[in-house]
């Protein structure tokens, strides 16, 4: 049998995503359920790989299907292409899997051209709506397939009402637009050298090919890219018959969503137009109406529209976006998708949903994108701050969050000022689809038209970036680079802040609050508590870390890296002393002035943490992190060690390494060094007991060892904290539980974890260094190549932010599998980068670790990621 290529609606359904794309096999779905859809066919995304595999043409026999097809929608609709009497019209849609929104091109109105454009005007009685369709059809073919530049056509519109004294698209009469399409003729003729299409049959096919094509048009790549959706699965095409909104006032065309996308409000949400035809609605060119002001024109139609969507609401069980049109008072289906939402309404509709019995718990969790949750884990304006600040305008709250920035007003120059570390409010008369790259760069976007539904709002909000869009007061002057508002001029450079929740824009930077974890989002983060086997901590060195990862719900300190305490400036001249000592003894008098100091650290981060496990790990980085190298800084250390400059810079000199990464660090600074340790365990014993005394806990310090490769090594600094423990108790004449583990970062202690087990209380596997040494990636010169890695495919992914499942993965698995043969309860966590990104995470619960840690902020998301492994793995 030959393979299939073409289905029409009504043989497809909601579960052939993969085959129909998310917008055919939905709007299959829709034509199953009986919901008044207009009739129209798919050609598979399987029609588009063989596209691709046949050098970017049609193949015959996908033709001949199409043209098969074709007879059926014919017969269906009982209307026939390119007929002068009775025209079929339609219109070509793309639509891959996952949804791209506004990413690919679509065209209306196919099937048009000097003929049955008469016909058309013939059977509706109207002219105007004839021409007005054919001069849309010119633009959106001339635009997508012949790729002349839109804006050719878009002058040409504005003259003509210009011209005439007109304000709106709609005030133009039949003749006005007569007069256009042979205008746009001529421009399409004056660009390609060729007259335009006129034959139907040549048009959708060429229309097929270029929704194919436009599967790999740069904004299609850019957002694929940002969004993780691979580049092979293709797109389908949809052929769809027309239905007109544009036909006079008793039509209209419109968008919603079944729950408020940007709060979770359960509260129908949308806006319309009336006589207006597809995209006019989201790409702002009129300001819309409300959904409920549906009401006023046809109390029956608003009805049967809010019966439709609780169908679809119930069919789907999530928060719907729905695209429909109005021809003639008749209502009409023409899209379905689980809508795109903030974090803040994630949670909202999850919790929701659950409450309405719709959905189960577990449901709801998978149902939230954990590392969307960083949206709500952002700063929000200071109030006090917010009353003092000057509220420049207000426009419609669609996307929140609070964002400060620089006036920039293309894309192309916010792109790159953010490259240079600039904060960009990108200011923009309205957004388009080839404003993304601006967009992803920018703190937060300002738009002066368009609405609820407009690109601006709908892109932010997927992107989970502070939007206020329709600031009708301000006027936008994109040439020129400024804005007025109220007769003043700000221009570019200027700053402004964005609260995307009130829709409110103020002049200057204002400064912001940590938000915190209340409400939906606390019941949330419960249940993904009550699910979840991994337990989560935190990464932190200092109290404030340590206090902001316990607010998220961090159950302990997975790292605290000491070496960060040594940074701080009063510390570094008595480190810096300590590293260039000629003797052992003169080392242990520096070290006796860091004690104190660092005992002070640790005592304050008990303090946050409570009873709640600590984890802390000795000095690790290489020594010449810590030394000076400007002439100045290495004289006066000189000075004040009492020796020469020039016997100093030897000493400097001679402590450089060629590889200071597989240098003399980690476990091997404790070996040649022993009073380092020393010091830290009796700093780290010490504020143990103190605080322990002193508030009545039982701190239990968790006592970790970096870069350990052989058992020995583990052995010989394990010796020096031990007896630095035991002499101490011994003195004091107390009991403190405390264990001694190591880090699990280097290739060979994962070969031989379990010797190593022997001697450990615990593995942390070190990630960072693993994945370095594993890949025998340089960490920090890895960035050179890796972006070219990905682009040639050679890596799917940065193995420094997810792990890599197959091969540093294998020695995760494998060291736990050795480890706990040999202890059956040794516990086991990871502190690597990766404790903070749920693909990884994912993997670290399969394999059976008991925590991960990462940093504060990402608490929240792990703790959701670690429930969502733990319901997918059941
Ligand atoms: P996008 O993915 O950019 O939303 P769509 O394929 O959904 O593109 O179409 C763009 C616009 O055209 C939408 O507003 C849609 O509702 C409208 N549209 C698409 N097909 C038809 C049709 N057959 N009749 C009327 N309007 C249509
Ligand atoms: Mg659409
Ligand atoms: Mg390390």
């Amino acid at each position: 049998m030959l393979k299939k290529y073409v289905y029409m609606f009504s043989e497809g359904n909601a579960d052939m995503k993969d085959l129909l794309g998310g917008k055919g096999a939905n709007l299959a779905e829709m034509t199953r359920i009986g919901l008044p859809v207009p009739p129209g066919f798919t050609i598979t995304t399987e029609a588009c790989n063989l596209f691709y595999k046949t050098g970017e043409k049609l193949s015959e026999e996908v033709k001949k299907e199409i043209y098969t097809y074709l007879e059926k929608l014919e017969k269906k609709t009982g209307k026939f292409f390119g007929n002068k009497i009775n025209p079929l019209l339609v219109s070509v849609r793309s639509g891959a899997k996952i949804s791209m929104p506004g990413m690919m091109d679509t065209i209306l109105n196919l099937g048009l051209n000097d003929e049955t454009v008469l016909g058309l005007a013939e059977k509706t009685q109207n002219e105007r709506f004839a021409y007005d369709s054919y001069r849309r059809f010119i633009q959106m073919f001339g635009d997508v397939v012949l790729k002349i530049k839109i804006y050719k056509f878009e002058n040409l519109l504005e003259k003509m009402k210009k011209n005439n004294g007109f304000e709106e698209d709609t005030q133009l009469t039949a003749e006005h637009l007569k007069e256009l399409v042979k205008q746009f003729k001529k421009i399409v003729k004056k660009e390609i050298g060729e007259d335009f299409p006129q034959d139907p049959k040549k048009q959708l096919l060429m229309a097929v090919e270029a929704v194919f094509s436009s599967w790999n048009n740069p904004r299609a790549i850019a957002y694929r890219k940002y969004n993780e959706i691979p580049n092979d699965i293709g797109t389908a095409v949809n052929i769809q018959s027309m239905v007109f909104g544009n036909m006079g006032n008793d039509c209209g065309t419109g968008v919603a969503f079944t729950r408020n996308p940007s709060t979770g409000e359960k509260k129908l949400f949308g806006e319309f137009l009336m006589n207006a035809q597809g995209e006019d609605v989201v790409a702002g060119i009129r300001t819309p109406k409300s959904i409920e002001q549906l009401k006023e024109i046809s109390p029956k139609l608003y009805e049967q529209f809010v019966k439709i969507t609780e169908i679809l609401e119930n069919h789907y069980r999530d928060m719907q976006d729905i695209e429909f049109t109005i021809e003639r008072s008749k209502l009409y289906l023409l899209q379905t998708r689980t809508g795109k939402r903030t974090a803040l309404a994630a949670i909202r509709i999850a919790s929701d949903l659950v409450h309405e019995g719709l959905i189960q718990k577990e449901e709801a969790l998978l149902r939230i994108d954990s590392k969307q949750l960083d949206q709500l884990l952002h700063p929000t304006f200071d109030t006090q701050a917010l009353k003092q600040a000057k509220v420049l305008a207000k426009g419609l709250p669609a996307s929140p969050g609070a964002a400060s920035g620089k006036v920039y007003f293309s894309a192309e120059k916010a792109t790159k000022v953010a490259k240079n570390g600039e904060k960009v409010i990108l200011v923009r008369q309205e957004t388009s689809p080839e404003d993304i790259e601006g967009m992803y760069a920018a703190q937060g976007i300002l738009t002066a038209r368009g609405g609820m539904t407009s690109h601006a709002a709908v892109v932010a909000r997927g992107m989970g970036k502070c939007c206020v869009a329709g600031t009708s007061t301000i006027r936008v002057n994109e040439q020129k680079k400024e804005f007025i508002v109220a007769g003043k001029t700000y221009y570019e450079g200027e700053y402004i802040s964005l609260d995307g929740s009130t829709g409110k824009v103020y002049l200057g930077k204002i400064p912001t609050v940590e938000p915190s974890i209340s409400g939906y989002f606390q019941e949330i983060m419960q249940w993904a508590d009550d699910i979840r086997r991994l337990k989560v901590r935190t990464n932190a060195d200092n109290p404030k870390d340590a206090a902001t990862a316990v607010k998220f719900g961090a159950e302990g300190i997975g790292l605290c890296r000491t070496e960060h305490m040594f940074f701080n400036e009063e510390r570094i001249p008595a480190v810096r002393k300590m590293i260039l000592s000629k003797t052992r003894q003169q080392r242990e008098k520096y070290l006796a002035e860091l004690l104190p100091m660092q005992k002070e650290d640790f005592k304050e981060i008990y303090i946050q943490m409570g009873e709640r496990p600590v984890t802390i790990r000795l000095l690790d980085p290489p020594l010449h992190e810590f030394l000076p190298n400007q002439e100045q800084e290495i004289k006066t250390l000189a000075q004040s060690m009492e020796v020469s400059f020039d016997e100093l810079k030897d000493t400097i000199e001679s402590l450089k390494e060629f590889n200071p990464m597989l240098g003399h660090r980690g476990c091997r600074l404790a070996i040649t060094y022993p009073e380092i340790a020393v010091m830290q365990t009796r700093a780290i014993i010490e504020a143990a007991i103190e605080i322990s005394l002193e508030k009545g806990w039982k701190i239990k310090p968790e006592i970790m060892i970096p870069l350990v490769g052989s058992v020995k090594e583990l052995q010989n600094v394990k010796k020096i904290i031990v007896d630095t423990i035991d002499e101490i108790l011994q003195n004091k004449k107390i009991d403190l539980a405390y264990l001694v583990g190591t880090m699990i970062e280097v290739p060979r202690a994962a070969l031989t974890a379990d010797e190593i087990a022997k001697e450990a209380d615990f593995f942390s596997f070190g990630t960072n260094d693993l994945t370095q040494m594993t890949y025998g990636f340089s960490r920090d010169d890895a960035g050179k190549f890796l972006r070219e890695y990905e682009e040639k495919e050679i890596l799917d992914q940065d193995p420094f932010s997810s792990i890599d499942q197959i091969g540093v993965g294998k020695l995760v698995e494998l060291a736990v599998k050795l480890g706990r043969k040999e202890k059956s309860n040794l516990k086991i966590g990871i502190c690597g980068e990766h404790g903070g990104d749920p693909i990884s995470i994912a993997f670290f619960h399969k394999v059976g670790l008991d925590y991960v840690s990462c940093s504060p902020y990402r608490v929240p998301i792990a703790r959701l990621a670690a429930a969502q492994a733990k319901i997918i793995n059941k």
